[in-house]
């Protein structure tokens, strides 16, 4: 039989069952409620951890190109009223 994960939504507490697939009457062995969640080692934690991590990062950095097209368009605008000004004399 496989080893799951539990976590336990009333207590906290985390442990490990062996049961079935098919088996869904499981209680917490803690406390015994039956108010618990699957914890999928691994993948849950690394996907979840990265995710978020590249999300801050991501926006991070959308707004430091916003920042620098920003630059870019003062820079550009002074550029061209330099120009207009030129042409008018
Ligand atoms: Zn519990």
């Amino acid at each position: 039989m496989p080893l799951y994960d539990y976590g336990c939504n009333d207590c906290t507490k985390q442990f490990e069952l062996r049961h079935s697939y098919t088996d869904t009457d499981i209680a917490c062995l803690y406390c015994a409620s039956i108010n618990i969640k699957k914890i999928l080692k691994f993948s849950n934690i690394i996907t979840k951890g990265s995710s978020s991590d590249k999300g801050e990062e991501a926006s991070t950095r959308v707004e430091q190109e916003i920042e620098n097209k920003k630059i870019e368009l003062k820079a550009t605008k002074q550029e061209l009223t330099k120009r207009a000004n030129k042409n008018d004399k």
